[in-house]
C-alpha cells in the first residue's frame, strides 16, 4: 500500500495538533511537528533554541533557513521513510520549496495538504484561553476546564499561558498566517493536493471528516 505522507495546514489554533493526536491513532506515521521541536529545543536552551525563542514570543515566524535545517535531518530519518505527518511545516513558500527539493531528493511524494479553515474570531477566542500544564497537557478555560482552576488534573502543577498565546501575539501571529503561510493554500490547490476541512465542527466532527478524506485518498492510491 501507498505511504501517507500528509500536510496538516491551517491558522494556529485551528486543531491541527489535537487531530494530528487523533490520526496517529489511526495511522502509523512519523509526526514532525516544528513547533514542538522548536520548543523543546527552547526549554533545552539549545543554540537553535536560544536563537529561536525571541521570534516564538513575539509571535513572528523562525527563519526559514533554521527551519529547513532542522527538519531535513528528520525527514530523512529512518521512522519517516513508512509515512510522515507534518504538523506547522511548511509555513511559508520557501519551506515549501525547500520541502519539495528535500522529498525529490528522497524519492517521495506528497498525499495531501489538509488545510483546517476556522475564522479569526474563532482562532483567537481558542487560543486566548488555552492553559497548558508543565507535562504538555492542554486544556481551554472555557471549553475544556481542569477540575480545579489553574490546576493540572493529574500531576497538580499550575497550569500557564503560553507566552505566544497571549491576546496580543495571537492578532500577531494570524496576521503572519494570513501574510505568509496562506499562499500555502494556492501553491497546493495549483499542484492538485489540497483537501479542504471545516475547522469550525467539534474535535470528534472533524476527526470523522479527516477519517472519510483519509480513507478516500487511501482507496485512490491502491487503484
Ligand atoms: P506552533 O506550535 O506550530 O504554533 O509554533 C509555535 C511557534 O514556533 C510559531 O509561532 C513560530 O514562531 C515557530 N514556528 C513553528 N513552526 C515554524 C515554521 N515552520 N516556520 C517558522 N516558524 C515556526
Amino acid at each position: 500500500m501507498a505511504d501517507l505522507n500528509l500536510i496538516l495546514l491551517g491558522p494556529p489554533g485551528a486543531g491541527k495538533g489535537t487531530q494530528a493526536e487523533r490520526i496517529r491513532e489511526d495511522e502509523d506515521l512519523a509526526y514532525i511537528a516544528t513547533g514542538d521541536m522548536l520548543r523543546q529545543a527552547v526549554a533545552e536552551g539549545t543554540p537553535l533554541g536560544v536563537q529561536a525563542k525571541s521570534f516564538m514570543d513575539a509571535g513572528d515566524l523562525v527563519p526559514d533557513e533554521v527551519i529547513i535545517g532542522m527538519i531535513g535531518d528528520r525527514l530523512g530519518s529512518a521512522d519517516a521513510r513508512d509515512g510522515f505527518l507534518l504538523d506547522g511545516f511548511p509555513r511559508t513558500i520557501g519551506q515549501a520549496e525547500a520541502l519539495d527539493v528535500a522529498l525529490r531528493q528522497h524519492e517521495r511524494d506528497l498525499t495531501a495538504v489538509v488545510l483546517f479553515e476556522v475564522p479569526d474570531e474563532e482562532i483567537v477566542r481558542r487560543i486566548s484561553g488555552r492553559r497548558v500544564s508543565a507535562a504538555g497537557r492542554v486544556y481551554h478555560v472555557e471549553f475544556d476546564p481542569p477540575k480545579t482552576e489553574g490546576i493540572d488534573d493529574i500531576d497538580g502543577t499550575p497550569l500557564i499561558q503560553r507566552d505566544d498565546d497571549r491576546p496580543d501575539t495571537v492578532l500577531k501571529r494570524l496576521a503572519v498566517y494570513h501574510d505568509q503561510t496562506s499562499p500555502l493554500i494556492g501553491y497546493y490547490e495549483e499542484r492538485g493536493l489540497l483537501q479542504r476541512i471545516d475547522g469550525t465542527l467539534s474535535p470528534a466532527e472533524v476527526r470523522d471528516h479527516v477519517r472519510g478524506t483519509l480513507a478516500t485518498l487511501k482507496r485512490e492510491a491502491d487503484f
